[in-house]
């Protein structure tokens, strides 16, 4: 067969479909303007639960917003950074996870995401992570002190142990202006 080769969004949002049940339990780790939890939001279903979470006030209002026009009742908008969310997510798994590296767009392009920060919060949504649930990371870099993260991340996830994780990287290599790039970490037991 012929492969279609998805846009980077488009992509991020099939992995999320193939393994997101309704009544799932789910993270979104960087809300920004909501699109992503929107998606969670109806992949779960009311019986499900989505975590959602950003440092900045502009983006849970954005996200606030944006889940009020679709009605959406399922989501806990969490105003804290994603390297806290064992104090938030206890005891339950996780199917799906989802990371969009970066800065807000049209917002504060100075406060970005973190080597630290966020290889701390994929270690921890491993802990949670359910067989076959994935952490979906949408990596933008182009920006100062994209690359660096960029290096951090692809570091830890080739690092992490092809028995226990898969790990998939998705990637148009002929395309000006580093665009995004996918990783994909499934568990596999
Ligand atoms: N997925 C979003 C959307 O659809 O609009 C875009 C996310 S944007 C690329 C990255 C977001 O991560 C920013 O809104 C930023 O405030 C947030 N962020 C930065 N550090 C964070 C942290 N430690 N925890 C949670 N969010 C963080």
């Amino acid at each position: 067969g012929v492969i279609n080769m998805k846009a980077i969004i488009p992509f991020s949002h099939q992995l999320l479909e193939e393994v997101v049940r309704e009544g799932d339990s789910v993270i979104d780790a960087t809300c920004g303007n909501g699109n992503d939890t929107l998606k969670l939001s109806k992949l779960v279903g009311d019986t499900g639960k989505v975590y959602a979470f950003d440092i900045q006030k502009e983006a849970i209002e954005q996200t606030k917003g944006l889940l009020a026009d679709h009605q959406i009742n399922n989501v806990n908008l969490i105003h804290d950074g994603h390297e806290h969310v064992a104090s938030y997510v206890k005891e339950q798994l996780i199917s799906a996870a989802i990371f969009n590296l970066g800065y807000l767009p049209k917002g504060d392009h100075s406060i970005i995401t973190t080597p630290d920060t966020t290889i701390k919060a994929i270690r921890s949504m491993l802990s949670l992570l359910t067989t076959k649930g994935r952490i979906v990371l949408v990596i933008y870099h182009g920006h100062k002190g994209g690359t660096t993260e960029k290096n951090h991340v692809l570091n830890f996830c080739t690092e992490l142990d092809q028995k226990q994780y898969q790990v998939l990287q998705y990637q148009f290599i002929n395309q000006i202006n580093n665009p995004p790039f996918v990783i994909a970490i499934e568990k596999l037991k």
